[in-house]
This record gives structure tokens, C-alpha cells and sequence, in this order.
């Protein structure tokens, strides 16, 4: 999502390409194309000044286009973009887990414990490195 000060400020780029809207007409747009992140709309943009053979401004529907056309060709999220939207089904991205242990005997009780995933390793080193400094007594 898009906010309208950094939107008006792509409008008045592409203005400066095909014969600029009013700013009654940007409030249309705005609300029409609000939905898109800034950085979809500014490879949107450029991606007319590539494309738009006309004078006139770019309709609404043609940057919508572009703006699909733009997310098609994004590049490939890199891995700490994946890891941060990758949501582990054991804990939820908590990063840990309760555990039912058996002990000698038979008797049940629940222990906490860190999950397995990334974020999980990540609790567990941190909590590691607090231990240790504990105990050097920093
Ligand atoms: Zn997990």
C-alpha cells in the first residue's frame, strides 16, 4: 500500500512524461491504485516510460497492467525475505514448542522447548549467549 504524498509524487513523474492529470483526477487514481507497494508502482512507472506510446496520460487500467507486469518480473525474494515469511507449522514462528515427556515411571509432564526451525535455533543460541554471559556475571 501506497501512501498519497510518495503516490502524488509518481503521478507528477509520470506527468512530466504525457500530459498530467488535475488533482482532482489524481484522487481518482490514488484511489483506485492505493492497493500497490511503492516499489511496484515506481517499476510500474518506469515501465511505461518504456512502453506508453501515447501523449495522453496513462489510464488507470494501463498502470494497473503495468503494475501486474511489474510483480510478474520482481526478482526472486532472497532467502532472508523467504525465511521472515516462512511460517513454521510446528510453532507458529514462536520459535518454541511444548513437549509432553515421559519419565521413569510412566509420569507425564510438559516441557518447553525450542522448535527446530530457524527461528527456533536462533531463540536457542541467544538464550545460549545469555547463559553464558550469566555466568561470567556480565
Ligand atoms: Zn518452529
Amino acid at each position: 500500500m501506497i501512501n498519497q504524498i510518495k503516490f502524488k509524487s509518481l503521478i507528477k513523474d509520470l506527468g512530466m512524461m504525457f500530459i498530467p492529470l488535475n488533482e482532482a483526477q489524481i484522487d481518482i487514481y490514488y484511489d483506485r491504485l492505493k492497493g500497490f507497494d511503492d516499489s511496484i508502482l515506481e517499476e510500474a512507472v518506469k515501465y511505461l516510460y518504456d512502453t506508453h506510446t501515447y501523449k495522453r496520460f496513462p489510464m488507470i487500467a494501463e498502470i494497473r497492467d503495468a503494475a501486474f507486469q511489474a510483480m510478474r518480473e520482481l526478482p526472486e525474494p532472497t532467502v532472508d525475505e523467504l525465511e521472515s515469511e516462512f511460517e513454521c507449522e510446528v510453532c507458529h514462528g514462536i520459535g518454541r514448542m511444548v513437549e509432553e515427556v515421559t519419565e521413569n515411571g510412566g509420569y507425564f509432564h510438559s516441557a518447553e522447548k525450542f522448535c527446530i526451525c530457524p527461528k527456533g535455533q536462533r531463540e536457542k543460541d541467544r538464550r545460549a549467549e545469555w547463559k553464558r554471559n550469566q555466568r561470567r556475571g556480565t
